[in-house]
Formats: structure tokens, sequence, C-alpha cells
């Protein structure tokens, strides 16, 4: 059987660390090229002595020096490189079959870019690179020949209930609508009033997934289906208003797919990230995983409700920045990655998060972007705006 060289960008994450963890189950399918991290040099030294990658990335000169010691002393021959040009040199190794892209953030867009650049088959968590730069990306990915596999575990599922040969268009395929599921996050039932006073700590502890801070946040407030929205409108090419998002507490059905015949086809399973990320790395094929099996007795009921936009206004943002085109899109990511930051440092109360994207995109919804360097500008100039907007109101 081949084996497939991998790169995991943001292997020390949730991602990177369930990644890890199926790879670890299937020795003979993978071998593991490059790791990267960020600051977590001790998980990134553990996973180094466990699975020997040639090359293993860190923010800066100081963290490589510091990794690179380390590594002597246990006697493991990885070599250490830094920055953005080490991440982006890693994700496009000759050696590199596939890479898995799971840095959270727009610090995703260039390395992920670079795997794509260089044909890798590119399993997509870093849903960021594609709301910021969408049209952008998927020329690219056709430019390039590499091969996307969505690991967002509703574009996963989405994935797996469309006919194989897909492309170019769903409605050749008979899809007439995308349903998203969302949880509705820790505060799908609180009041108004009462979130104003949410912690973190609260927006972190979800209900079913356990994930990094920021999508954590991002799923309290429901931007991260508005996210998904942008994404799923790249990955499948379909319009904002046949993408409908649906509430569905149990996160036990991830997504579903409507056809022109009224046939709706569902993937469901436990939510644990490793499934969808079995499914990428092993596609076509199964990769078997030892989960306990799915016992819908247990489960008991499946709900449903419609997203409460008026509590949640942040999915509604999203609708409005994907209609709207051109550089909406990067300022909702950008604004958004500012706000959740401060949020978490708590300089900003949970419910000023949207209103900061809201004036963002009033500001600087309406400039073009159109190459990559105005999307990394257009990123670089909402930012700065929404700093100094946090500092006038600290
Ligand atoms: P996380 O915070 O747990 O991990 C992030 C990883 O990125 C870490 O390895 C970190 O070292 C690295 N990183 C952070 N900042 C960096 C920078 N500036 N430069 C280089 N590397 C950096 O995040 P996560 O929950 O694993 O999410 C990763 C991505 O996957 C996000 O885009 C998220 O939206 C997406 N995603 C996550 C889940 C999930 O269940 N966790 C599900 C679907 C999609
Ligand atoms: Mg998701």
């Amino acid at each position: 059987m081949a084996v497939t060289g991998l790169c995991i960008l943001g292997a020390t994450g949730s991602i990177g660390c369930s990644t890890l963890d199926v790879v670890a189950q299937h020795p003979d399918r993978f071998r593991v090229v490059a790791l990267t991290a960020h600051r977590q040099l001790d998980r990134l030294l553990a996973q180094c002595q466990q699975f020997r990658p040639d090359v293993a990335v860190v923010a800066d000169a100081g963290a490589a020096r510091h990794l690179q010691d380390a590594l002597g002393a246990a006697r493991v021959s990885t070599q250490v490189w830094h920055g953005e040009e080490g991440l982006v040199r890693a994700a496009a190794l000759p050696e590199v079959g596939m890479t898995m892209a799971a840095i959270v953030g727009a610090a995703g867009l260039m390395p992920t870019l670079s795997a794509v650049r260089g044909g890798k088959t590119v399993l997509l968590a870093n849903k960021e690179s594609l709301v910021m730069g969408g049209a952008l990306f998927m020329a690219e990915v056709q430019r390039h020949g590499a091969h996307l596999i969505p690991i967002d575990s509703e574009h996963n599922a989405i994935f797996q209930c469309l006919p194989r040969a897909f492309a170019p268009g769903l409605a050749g395929a008979g899809v007439r609508r995308l349903m998203l599921t969302a949880s509705g996050g820790p505060f799908r039932r609180m009041t108004a009033e009462d979130m104003a006073a949410v912690t973190p700590e609260a927006a972190c502890a979800h209900p079913n997934w356990v994930m990094g801070r920021k999508i954590s946040v991002d799923s309290a407030t429901l931007m991260n289906k508005g996210l998904e929205l942008i994404e799923a409108h790249w990955l499948f090419g379909l319009p904002p208003e046949r993408i409908e998002v649906v509430v569905h507490p149990q996160s036990v059905i991830h997504s579903l797919v409507e056809y022109v015949d009224g046939s709706v086809l569902a993937q469901l399973g436990h939510p644990d990230m490793r499934t969808p990320i079995a499914h990428a790395l092993g596609w076509p094929e199964r990769l078997p995983l030892d989960l306990p099996p799915l016992d819908l007795v247990r489960v008991g009921n499946l709900g449903f409700e419609a997203p409460d936009h008026a509590r949640f206004p942040s999915l509604g943002l999203a609708y409005d920045a994907l209609r709207s085109g051109g550089g909406a899109p990067v300022v909702l990511n950008a604004a958004n990655e500012l706000a959740v930051a401060a949020f978490l440092e708590r300089r900003l109360p949970f419910v000023g998060i949207p209103d900061l994207i809201d004036r963002a995109l009033q500001r600087l919804g309406d400039q073009a972007a159109g190459c990559w360097e105005a999307v990394i500008e257009l990123d670089r100039r909402t930012r700065a705006s929404c700093a100094a907007w946090l500092e006038e109101g600290s």
C-alpha cells in the first residue's frame, strides 16, 4: 500500500492533535513529513519524538533554537524551521502528498495557499482562508490541480452526501439546497440580557465539541456558522439563498443535502472531529477508527430550530457580507478575529463582538479585494481600524 507523506499545519491544536491520533491508528498508511506549531513547544517536541518528522516549524528564531536543542538532547533528527517562510516551505515539500491546513485564523492563509500551489491534496480545516479569498483560492485550486477535501464537519458531511463527480456544478447533480446544522452553542437558550455578562470561560465551554478557543467563541456567537456559510458557498458553488442554517442541538446530524426530487441526504455520527478527519485522510477509501458505535436509542431525539437572528446577529452579518461580495468577507473575518481576541482578553463584552464587526463592515465593507495583495491590505486595514476603535472604547 502506498504511504502518503503528511504535513500538518497547526499540529498542536485541537484539529492537529485529532489528526495525529488518526494517523497513529494507521502507521502503515502515513508518514509524517512536517509538523508545525506556533508557541506550544513542549507539545510539538513530544509529537516530534513520537512521529519523527523531517521538519518542524515554529514561530520565530528563538523558539526554533530552543526546540532544536531539545530535539538534539532527545536524539531526534528533525530539522527546525521558523516563521511564515518556514510554514510555506513545509506545506509544499516534495515528500508531502497531503497537507492538513489546521492553523487558526488568517495566519493560515499563506501556508494553506502554498499547499494548494504545490498541487497537494489539501485537507481544509482553516475555513478563514476560504472566507478571505474564496474566488481567488478556488481559482488557484483549479490552476494548480490541487485536491481540496473539507474537514469542517458540516462541509465534510455535505461532501459525503454528494455524488462523487459533482464538478462543475451542483445544479447538474440535482442538488436544490444545502442545510448546515448548528449546535446553537452554549448560549442557545440564554436571554439577551444575560448574554451581556458572559465570560470567556463560559463561551469556550461548548456543549458538544472540544475545540480551540477562537472557534469556540465563534460557535457561541454563531459566527462560526456564518464563516461556514461562506465556506460552503465557495466549496460547493451554490448562492447564499440555497444554503440554509438549522439549529440542531444534539450535533448528531452534521449537515444535509436536498435534491430536486425532495430526497434529503444527511451524514450522522458522534460529534468527534476524528471521523471527518479519517474520512478525508482515507478518501476515497474508508479508514477504520476506534470510536464507539452511534447509539440512536440513547440519543433519543433529534431536534431542530430556526436560528434566532436577533440574539445572534453575527450569522446575518455573514449572509450580508457574502451577498455584498468584494472585500466584505475579508472585513468580516478580520474584524471577527480582532473582536474575539479582545473578548478572550476581557477587553470587549460578548455582545460587543457583532457590534465591532458591523461597524467594520459599514466603514470598510465596500472595498474591493480582487487580488491577494488587496485581500492582505484590507485585512491589515480592518485590524488597524478595529484596534483603534477598541482603544477608543476602553
Ligand atoms: P487551535 O487553537 O486548537 O489550534 C490552532 C493551531 O494553529 C495550533 O497548532 C497553533 O500553534 C497554530 N497557530 C496559531 N496561531 C498561529 C500563527 N500565527 N502562526 C502559525 N501557527 C499558528 O484551533 P483548532 O480548534 O484546532 O482550529 C484550527 C482550524 O480548524 C480553525 O480554522 C478552525 O476554524 C478549524 N476547525 C476546527 C474545528 C475543531 O473542532 N477544533 C472544527 C472545524 C474547523
Ligand atoms: Mg464546523
